[in-house]
């Protein structure tokens, strides 16, 4: 009798453990190394009290955290597109490649399995729809920036009963411009207006359309729409990415929904299915603004995902048969909070009476204050000062809590006469492009008032962690290869991967 009563109270705290899950929710922050969660959770417990726990913490209290292994195939440090493929389809692959292994063979997915078995796929993304990470879960292409190819593949397969993102500029004929598109006129021109990027006439939007979708571009149009009457939801909120969710705070207003808005709606519909479904969310520009190496904008997109996690827990909490599981295709930029000989603290006089003294600055509250003060991506400073030293010295000072010369700006934007871009004196070769150089500079100028430093402007190889809740969620403690997560949960169903398409 005592053993059935305990038998009946695990059962009662864990219901779902071991069973298989109806529904799978895979969030990926692109970019979120260790650093960056940590970053996060720091700034949480600091600046809104001791006690606070992020949604992310509640879920790795769960007790089912690990660590995953992102090397690429042949390589230690992988490429977007090939994690995700890594994650979408369980093989390691070459950087650039997407949905297909080493030898450009194209692979099954977890969104084809999904589908395979009558459940409904979804894919939502803060960048574009055609960005590696959305792209590998249901595109096949032998380079990421096929992106008009992987935008004609998403309509004409026809496989996502979700798809919300940025990138209508590869959705719409050659020679429109994405504010003058029908569809698409809930653009916010702060969200990024422009011409196409396709080289043909295809207005993929009308042929998603004839396939049944209804279609939304703005955040009013998204909250308005009635989950109830839908089946499937196309959504494009942006020409290329959405803004840095900095950049997307009340006051910048840009009419393009959080990722925890379009994860809502996208639960609403895809929880209609008696089968279930699998969504994957991407916090995708933790990556974008790490590359730049702006740690208040990385904070920002980290907040941005941890609400969609939220939003995520509640639905699993109702809905106890779904499987929740985070993590990352890789770190960006080896972001470091560190202790420094700038501006260490003064003595102290202790109870004890003796005197507590330090050489070094282990970083206090007052960081966070500093990063809380920056009101717009380093990015957008840059671009809204029209390269101007004067101008961005006033944008700087306005938007951060940070003080600089005319000629501190000047040197931030100075252009190398032989490139035509300002160029890292040093390190260069660790920066994806001259066009975040000044982003970079302003992480090095601020840096000591943050106590921050970045390593590179690229990915690192920092095993990254993941966390889960739900059935099958035991799986995913310990290390972990991330070609293990699409395995672990095809498996659950009773499929495998890798598996040829
Ligand atoms: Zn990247």
């Amino acid at each position: 009798m005592g053993v059935l009563l305990i038998t009946v109270s695990l059962v009662w705290f864990f219901p779902a453990q071991g069973a298989e899950p109806k529904n799978v929710i895979l969030l990926i922050g692109d970019g979120m190394g260790p650093e960056s969660v940590g970053l996060a959770i720091y700034y949480n417990r600091f600046m809104n009290g001791m006690d606070k726990r992020l949604n992310m913490e509640r879920l790795m209290a769960a007790g089912n955290t690990g660590y995953c292994l992102t090397y690429q195939y042949g390589t230690v440090v992988t490429d977007s597109a090939s994690a995700a493929t890594a994650l979408a389809s369980g093989v390691k692959t070459r950087d650039a490649i997407i949905g297909k292994d080493h030898e450009g063979r194209s692979m099954k997915t977890l969104v084809d399995i999904t589908r395979q078995l009558g459940k409904s796929a979804g894919v939502i993304s803060n960048t574009r729809m055609t960005h590696a990470t959305p792209a590998a879960f249901y595109a096949n292409v032998v380079h990421r920036d096929m992106e008009n190819e992987i935008a004609a593949q998403l309509v004409e397969r026809g496989d996502l009963a979700i798809a919300l993102s940025g990138g209508a500029q590869h959705f719409i004929p050659a020679g429109v411009k994405v504010e003058d598109h029908p569809a698409l006129k809930g653009i916010d021109i702060k969200a990024g207006w422009g011409g196409s990027r396709r080289k043909d006439s295809r207005d993929l939007i009308g042929e998603a359309r004839n396939k049944g979708y209804a279609f939304v571009a703005s955040e009013k149009e998204l909250l308005a729409l009635d989950a109830q009457k839908t089946e499937k939801l196309f959504g494009l909120f942006s020409a290329s990415s959405f803004p840095s969710a900095i950049d997307r705070q009340p006051q910048h207003q840009t009419g393009v929904p959080t990722l925890s808005q379009l994860t809502e709606k996208s639960l609403e519909i895809l929880k209609k299915n008696p089968r279930g479904f699998f969504l994957m969310v991407e916090g995708g520009q933790i990556d974008n603004v790490a590359h730049g190496n702006d740690v208040a904008s990385v904070l920002h997109e980290m907040m941005e995902f941890d609400g969609a996690m939220g939003v995520v827990m509640s639905f699993a909490e109702q809905n106890p048969d779904t499987l929740v599981v985070v993590t990352a295709d890789h770190d960006t930029g080896g972001l470091a909070i560190a202790s420094s000989s700038y501006n260490p603290p003064p003595p102290i006089k202790l109870a004890s009476g003796e005197t507590w003294k330090t050489k070094y600055n282990f970083a206090e509250k007052v960081i966070f204050e500093k990063m809380a003060k920056q009101k717009k991506s380093f990015l957008k400073m840059v671009e809204d000062s029209k390269w101007n030293p004067a101008a961005l010295k006033k944008e700087i000072e306005e938007s951060t809590a940070f003080a600089i010369t005319e000629e501190q700006a000047a040197a931030l934007i100075a252009k190398d006469s032989r490139t035509g871009f300002p160029t890292m004196k040093e390190n260069r070769k660790f920066y994806k492009s001259d066009e975040k150089t000044p982003t970079a500079l302003m992480g090095r100028l601020f840096g000591k008032e943050m106590n921050t430093a970045w390593a590179v402007g690229t990915h690192t190889h920092t095993p990254v962690m993941i966390f889960a809740n739900g059935p099958l969620a035991e799986k995913f403690r310990g290390l972990l290869d991330n070609v293990e997560v699409p395995q672990i949960i095809a498996g659950g169903w009773g499929a495998t991967l890798p598996a040829p398409k």
